[in-house]
Formats: C-alpha cells, structure tokens, sequence
C-alpha cells in the first residue's frame, strides 16, 4: 500500500518512520526526501547518493527549543525543583533546611561537547547567564569557537574543571559511550551532567553508578539507550535524576518550523528556486551537479 502511494512521488516528507531501500527502489519519480528534523538514521544515506536523491533536513528548526531545555534541565536539577515542590505539596514547607545544598549557575565551568546548531545555541544561553563556556570540538576552528565568547578546550582538561557538561555530539563509533566509567573518574563531586542528544553517547550502566554512588550531583536525559526506556531501567528509580521523554526540539513554535522548512526543501528543490538552503541538504555535494548544475 505505501509503495502503492508513493510510486509517482517526486519528493517525500518523512517524519520518524523508516523508508527502507526496497520501498525506494520502487519510487522511479522520487527526486528528494525531506526529514522533519536533523536525524536521519531512518535512511541509507549511501543509497539515496547512489540513486540521486537530495536528502534535506530541518537543520535551523530545533536548536533554540532544546538548548531552552538544556537550560531547564540545568536550573531543575540545580535549584533541586522537583524536590522543593514535593516538601511544600507534601505539607513539610519548614523543612527546607534539610534537603542539603543547592546553587547558582552564576560564573561556574560549563562545558559544551559538540558546538554545531545546538551548541552555538546553547553557548549564548550560558553567556547570558554570566558561565564560563568551554567548548570541546576538534572539528570547529578555534577562532569561531573565540569568536562566540567562548574557550575552546581539550576534553580531558575540561571533565576536570566542568561544573556542568551538555552533550550535542552526532552518534557514530566515535561517539559511543564517550561518557563512560573512565569520565567519571575524572569528574567533580557536584558536576550536572546533561544529554540532550542520542542515547548511547553516555554509557546509562556507568551513568547510574555514579548518581547512585553521589559521585556526581545531577543528571539530565532527554534521550536513552533504548527508547522508551525499559521499565526496570534502574535510572528510573533515582531521584538525583531528571528526564523527558525525548521532547527537547517538540515546543509549539519548533513544530511550526520543521513542518515548513521540510515542505519548503521539497518545494525549492524540485523548483529548483534560488532560495533553496543548501545547508540543509546533507549530500548537496552528490546532488548539486546533477539537479543544480
Ligand atoms: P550539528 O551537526 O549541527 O553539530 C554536531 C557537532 O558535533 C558538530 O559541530 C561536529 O563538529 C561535532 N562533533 C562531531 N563528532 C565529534 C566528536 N567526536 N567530538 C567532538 N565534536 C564532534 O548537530 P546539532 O543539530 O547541533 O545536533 C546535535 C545532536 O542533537 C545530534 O545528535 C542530534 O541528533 C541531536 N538532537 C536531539 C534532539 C532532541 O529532540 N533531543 C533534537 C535535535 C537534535
């Protein structure tokens, strides 16, 4: 039925589900799909060069809604929110002494691992909350990492100093438990750990044995090895832990700009308009020559 619908398609706009070789290779029409975001691992990106097909994704669309929710994670897990909330709703307002410390955000170490759309977001929000922001990003120039006000850095010098750690880093063989028990060696007592990412950068075994040993003071996840995480997934029992259901780029106005930037790549691209954005366009080098020579 899906091949039956999309067989004389020119362009398709693709939300979360997986479009499979076999179900393309039936597509004789199809020119361009156009991801509803910045992920595409529901595509062979290799096949889609081999078969002349743009891929464009949403890429201006979502950073500023989860660098918003990095930051509520850093205040939630900082100010201990969820846990005030409950002492006043619980009836036990005068017993704010005993919950221990909490603290300001105001002139710690943040680090920034990854400094693409997310991360660059993200460094302005700190700034403005008058952070030092350290970046860790060997493929940005130093010069623009400076430029944004921010100190580029090794990583293992920064996991030392770090007060609070935000991941934006792709998921690839390189990435993969990047954050794992070795790290959290490295790590101070009351750093804020954050992902906001893909699930499988920090390793979730090493990240609960460091929250259940207080080895660290917080974490945050808005993304998990295996989503949804699995009901007996012992993070879900911590509460020095905050998490959402992977929802970071699902704000109302984001919503509203990856539905008309992935329409908008389909139509430019198959007008081919000047004002099609390049930059959203993951193989433009396969495809410029042949659709934009
Ligand atoms: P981006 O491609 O703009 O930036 C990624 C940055 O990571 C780049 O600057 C790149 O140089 C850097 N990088 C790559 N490999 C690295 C490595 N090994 N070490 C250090 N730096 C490295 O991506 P983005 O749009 O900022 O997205 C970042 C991540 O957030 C992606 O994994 C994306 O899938 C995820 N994401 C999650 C949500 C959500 O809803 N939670 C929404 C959007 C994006």
């Amino acid at each position: 039925n899906l091949i039956l619908n999309l067989k004389n398609v020119d362009g398709i706009v693709l939300r979360t589900a997986k479009l499979t070789n076999s179900v393309i290779s039936e597509c004789k029409s199809l020119k361009i799909i156009s991801r509803h975001g910045v992920g595409y691992d529901n595509v062979d990106l290799e096949y889609l060069n081999k078969n002349n097909i743009g891929l464009g994704i949403t890429g201006t669309s979502n950073a500023i809604s989860v660098a918003e929710h990095v930051m509520s994670m850093f205040f939630t897990i900082t100010k201990r929110m969820n846990d005030y909330d409950q002492l006043v709703k619980s009836g036990n307002f005068k017993k704010k002494y005993d919950l221990g410390d909490f603290f300001e955000l105001y002139n710690k170490n943040v680090l920034i691992l990854g400094f693409g759309r997310i991360g660059q977001a993200l460094a302005k929000r700190c700034l403005g909350f008058e952070m030092k922001v350290y970046v860790y990003d060997p493929y940005v120039k130093e010069n623009i990492i400076k430029k944004n006000n921010c100190i580029p850095i090794e990583k293992n010098e920064a996991f030392e100093i770090a007060d609070y750690i935000s991941i934006h880093l792709p998921l690839n063989d390189k990435t993969r438990n990047f954050i794992s028990e070795k790290e959290f060696g490295m790590f101070k007592k009351n750093m804020i750990l954050v992902n906001t990412s893909r699930g499988g950068i920090i390793n979730e075994k090493e990240l609960y044995n460091a929250l259940n040993e207080k080895k660290i003071f917080g974490a945050g996840l808005d993304v998990f090895e295996t989503e949804p995480p699995r009901n007996d997934n012992p993070l879900l029992s911590l509460n020095n832990i905050v998490l959402t259901p992977h929802n970071a780029a699902l704000t109302l106005e984001s919503r509203k700009r990856m539905s008309i930037e992935s329409c908008k790549n389909v139509i430019d691209f198959l007008l081919i308009k000047k004002s099609l954005n390049i930059n959203n366009f993951v193989n433009w080098n396969f495809i410029k020559n042949y659709r934009f020579k």
